[in-house]
């Protein structure tokens, strides 16, 4: 086959313990799953359904990158969560099953434009230029969960300059994993290489050019990401 310029590069993960890369296919992400989050930005729960926006897989940036401070925005924030890579795909998946089609486990960062988002959110309109734009999906190195098991609990928390910003635990999940899992295999194949960001805890809040923040998920990883100055016009 022929192009007509050079296709991209396809965004892939580096994987713990092993020279091989996950291919990002796409990358789902659940809105309000945990409640003390869904709180402290005046949005109340649905314990009933979850709901997902997504973001690019050319969005992916790795831990450890420095990124540049993104247009658009006056209130740029972190939301440290657990990412779910899926490694076999299926269709209308049982919640028993589910488990059994995950590959691994990451930390993640669902970067965020808020103060779009806030406004976005007042007009009813789409969540893209808030959730998805370039370097908005960090992604750290996948831990298999042949070496890790499956995490249920497990403490989260995320310093800004060594400050403790977000600490909560995988455990408060609203939705739980598997039931994620079933409930997204209802709407889409889901298939290998998708990746799924489980939402994140209270405490997010605004970064600025020269912070740096570190991550952890107690069982499965860290995380980092530098905050670099604004592109010039
Ligand atoms: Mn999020």
């Amino acid at each position: 086959m022929k192009y007509l310029f050079a296709p991209p590069a396809v965004a892939s993960v580096p994987i713990l313990g092993s020279d091989e890369y996950f291919p990002i296919r796409r990358i789902f992400c659940v809105g309000r799953n945990y409640e003390a989050h869904a709180k402290e930005l005046g949005n109340a729960v649905d314990r009933e359904t979850p709901f997902y926006f997504t973001k690019a897989a050319a969005h992916y940036v790795p831990s450890g990158a420095t990124v540049p401070y993104p247009p658009g925005t006056a209130n740029y924030h972190h939301e440290l969560e657990l990412v779910v890579a899926i490694g076999k795909g299926g269709f209308n998946i049982a919640e028993a099953q589910a488990l059994a089609h995950v590959f691994g486990y990451a930390c993640g960062l669902d970067m965020t434009r808020r103060d779009l988002q806030a406004s976005l959110r007042e007009k009813k309109l789409s969540w893209d230029l808030a959730k998805d734009f370039e370097n908005a999906a960090v992604v750290a190195a996948l831990a298999p969960a042949s070496a890790i098991g499956h995490p249920v609990t497990g403490r989260m928390e995320l310093r800004v300059n060594g400050d403790i910003r977000q600490s909560s635990d995988i455990g408060m999940m609203i939705h739980p994993i598997p039931a994620l899992i079933a409930h997204l295999s209802r709407f889409y194949h889901l298939q290998p290489g998708d990746l799924i960001f489980t939402g994140t805890p209270e405490g997010v809040g605004p970064v600025i050019p020269g912070d740096r923040i570190e991550g952890m998920i107690e069982g499965v990883g860290g995380i980092a990401l530098n905050i670099g100055a604004a592109d010039s016009p």
